[in-house]
């Protein structure tokens, strides 16, 4: 077993990383670091520095705060000798995350960037389908209701909360690890409330070599039933991967209506790594993400008020 503390206790530290440890068997979670919560059971730290001064058997960390400051603490995980897995996004620049995957293999312990989407169940079955078929369209819609999952949440509209894209990356995750060929940003459009730093919707054309044309809107102001949905149109039929990547019908065909597995299948991945001695540093959706903030039009849209 692997002694592992979380950084960061907050919304999906408890909605999905502490049910995930605690269902692991490669994993013991000794220890938390968080300024405002604690955890029953565990030794528990203000801030980072403390638990890895404190904890010297500790030997790996999971940092679930808000990509803003994440670099410094990677950084003293790292040059402390312990192991680190990310939450995505895996900073707030490329720059700083190919310099924290040089100083990892400087170091020799593992750095994850784990992308949660697409350990989902239907990723990989869809994948291995698309590499036979010729693709013709893709379409990724991305809708939710930013009130109802990020309550309170200041961080998402600042410098480096990405907005829309922070669930939008997940998607762009899916769709990197899902289709055949690289793609790129041809062209788009970024609706940025007047009081805040980042997008609230996102309409995206990307294409790639073979001029396929693969479309994504995110929009963070739908109420009512939400939607994660990528359609793939090809010459042997169309393939929907649905509910986040959980649930997958091609035709009339539904292949799969999955449980949620990711943050299991991510824990899995982050003791194999450590186990090799690897590093797995994937920063694509995240480019994508950088070039959508490079080439866009901005549009001013009505201010948000939560
Ligand atoms: P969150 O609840 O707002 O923040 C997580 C915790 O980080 C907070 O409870 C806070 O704990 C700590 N924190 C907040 N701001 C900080 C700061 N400036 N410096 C140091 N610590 C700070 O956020 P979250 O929703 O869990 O998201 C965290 C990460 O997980 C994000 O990168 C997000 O994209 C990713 N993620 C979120 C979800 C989701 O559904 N929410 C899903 C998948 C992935 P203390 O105040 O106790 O220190």
């Amino acid at each position: 077993m692997t002694t592992l503390a979380i950084v960061g206790f907050g919304k999906i530290a408890r909605d999905q990383h502490l049910p995930a440890l605690s269902a692991s068997d490669r994993f013991d979670l000794i220890a938390v670091a968080s300024r405002h919560s604690s955890l029953d059971g565990v030794d528990n730290y203000p801030d980072i520095d403390t638990l890895l001064t404190e904890q010297p058997a500790l030997e790996a960390v999971s940092l679930c705060t808000p990509p803003q400051g994440r670099y410094q603490q990677a950084l003293a995980a790292i040059e402390a000798g312990r192991h680190v897995m990310l939450e995505k996004p895996p900073g707030i620049t490329l720059s700083e995350v190919e310099d924290l995957a040089r100083r990892a293999q400087r170091a020799g312990v593992t750095l994850f960037t784990s992308w949660h989407a697409r350990a989902a169940a239907g990723v990989e079955p869809a994948r291995d389908w698309l590499a036979e078929r010729h693709i013709r369209k893709v379409d990724i819609e991305w809708r939710e209701d930013v009130r109802h999952w990020h309550p309170g949440q200041q961080w998402i509209w600042e410098p480096g909360g990405l907005g829309v894209f922070d669930p939008g990356i997940n998607a762009l995750s899916i769709v990197t690890h899902m289709l055949p060929q690289p793609f790129f940003l041809s062209e788009a459009t970024l609706e940025v409330p007047e009081n805040c730093q980042s997008p609230i919707a996102a309409r995206l054309n990307f294409t790639d070599a073979l001029q396929t044309p693969i479309h994504a809107d995110f929009d963070w102001r739908q109420t009512g039933p939400q939607t994660w949905r990528i359609t793939v149109v090809t010459d042997d039929g169309t393939l929907v991967l649905d509910d986040g990547g959980s649930r997958l019908t091609i035709g009339d065909d539904l292949k799969l209506d999955g449980e949620d597995v990711e943050y299991a299948g991510l824990y899995r991945r982050f003791a194999e790594l450590i186990e090799r001695g690897e590093s797995e540093v994937d920063i694509t959706p995240f480019r994508h993400v950088a070039d959508a903030f490079m080439l866009a039009r901005r549009q001013r849209v009505e201010a948000f008020i939560e």
